[in-house]
């Protein structure tokens, strides 16, 4: 018996009215009966006579969910499995309209959307005020905010690249490569943005760790890190690629810890004889605080994405609620804010320093090319990686699918 059936027994069950055949079907109850009458009525309303025709044949949560059009893991593609997912799917292949329909009803993708569409508008109506408040001063386009407008451009595309990829990924098997590929890309730029801000804002290897060479040595590699992080994760999507997701959630992890560590070393060994005068900034309790909330949140993102946990310890009940990746994406939408809030202090401690003279703009080293020309090149090289790879891996699923559909019509036709 699965979830929704077993809930609805025991229910049902406290009210005296249900009682369980051997076979595992729910018999005589009203409520049931209610439940089912309802089911059935959707059925017909949307011409899925087949599937009300042998309704009592199927658990009513399975039928339930076929009432959508929507399928079971066994009836789906295999590139569209997902790992301990076993209802929900979306037929494939999909129509625009489907896809976008597909987000107001129950799916196991519908959840994925909406955790990233709503931190989406969240996320740039605050860029919106903060932007606003302080850079009517200075001018939007003064070169004090190129770090901060490259993290705003990568939060804002985080969440709305991954909406969408979550959105049509079931228009065709190669336009889910192509969704997901262009999904990692938006994180790379996200990698970009939060780089140029750590380092201008806040602590720049350099502050912590002289040995590290000049002053954008470090962050220059970073930043060429993200945007090779782009082939790399597409790559990774190869069916022949060994340890696919431990490949491509170890790229993060290396990334985002390099990115993190001047500021681990600052918050947890500062001498308070800086090397920089930005060196002492953001370090307020508050700012460590912000820090270290944002690393656990990340760290645990990793970990509930990487164990894909709850649904591994029970497949199937996590199908449309509460999955790992729904809650992985809550965790980085919690991230993100904890980010925001961490770089947006810095700047307003800057900003007041430079009113108050004890800060120069030179003191924090941003430059034309270093702030600006620098990352915007990496991440058009990004965006042009993320089309390439988008275009070959859609062609060769596409071709792939194609062919497979032949030989099944082939064999039928036998
Ligand atoms: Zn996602």
């Amino acid at each position: 018996m699965d979830y929704f059936s077993f809930l609805y027994f025991q229910g049902s069950r406290l009210l005296g009215n249900l009682t369980m055949l051997d076979n595992g079907e729910l018999v005589n109850g009203n409520i049931c009966h209610v439940a089912r009458t309802e089911v059935k009525d959707r059925l017909n309303t949307n011409g899925i006579k087949h599937y009300s025709d042998s309704l009592n044949k199927r658990s009513l949560w399975d039928t339930w969910l076929r009432s959508y059009g929507l399928k079971s893991k066994a009836e789906t593609a295999e590139c569209y499995h997902e790992s301990f997912i076993l209802h929900g799917y979306r037929p494939t292949p999909s129509s625009v309209l489907y896809c976008v329909k597909s987000i107001f009803h129950p799916t196991n993708e519908t959840l994925n959307v909406w955790t990233h569409l709503i931190p989406f508008f969240l996320m740039a109506t605050r860029h919106f005020k903060f932007a606003n408040e302080i850079m009517t001063e200075r001018g939007y386009t003064d070169p004090l905010f190129y770090p901060y407008w490259f993290f705003v451009l990568g939060s804002v595309l985080t969440f709305f690249g991954s909406s969408l990829a979550h959105t049509f990924n079931c228009l065709t098997p190669g336009a889910r490569e192509a969704c997901f590929c262009c999904d990692y890309g938006c994180i790379a730029m996200q990698c970009i943005g939060l780089t140029s801000c750590f380092t201008f804002y806040i602590c720049p290897y350099t502050c912590v760790i002289p040995q590290t060479g000049s002053y954008h040595l470090a962050y220059s590699a970073i930043i060429v890190g993200s945007m090779l992080a782009v082939p790399i994760v597409c790559y990774s999507r190869l069916p022949h690629v060994p340890c696919r997701y431990v490949l491509r959630i170890a790229v993060y992890v290396v990334l985002y810890a390099s990115l993190c560590l001047p500021c681990f070393y600052k918050y947890s060994s500062y001498t308070h004889e800086p090397r920089f005068k930005t060196c002492g900034i953001a370090m307020s309790d508050e700012s460590r605080g912000n820090f270290y909330e944002l690393t656990c949140i990340m760290a645990l993102s990793a970990a509930v994405n990487g164990l894909r946990f709850p649904e591994r310890i029970l497949p199937g009940w996590f199908d449309i609620v509460g999955h790992s990746h729904q809650i992985f994406h809550v965790l980085i939408a919690g991230g993100l804010y904890y980010q925001n809030k961490f770089i947006e202090r810095a700047l307003r401690e800057i900003l007041g320093r430079l009113d108050d003279g004890t800060l120069s703009v030179d003191d924090l080293n941003i430059t034309w090319y270093s702030a600006f020309l620098f990352p915007a090149l990496n991440g058009l090289i990004a965006i042009i990686l993320t089309l390439v790879f988008s275009v070959v891996l859609c062609r060769r699923q596409n071709l792939k699918f194609g062919k497979n559909c032949q030989k099944n019509k082939s064999k039928k036709s036998q």
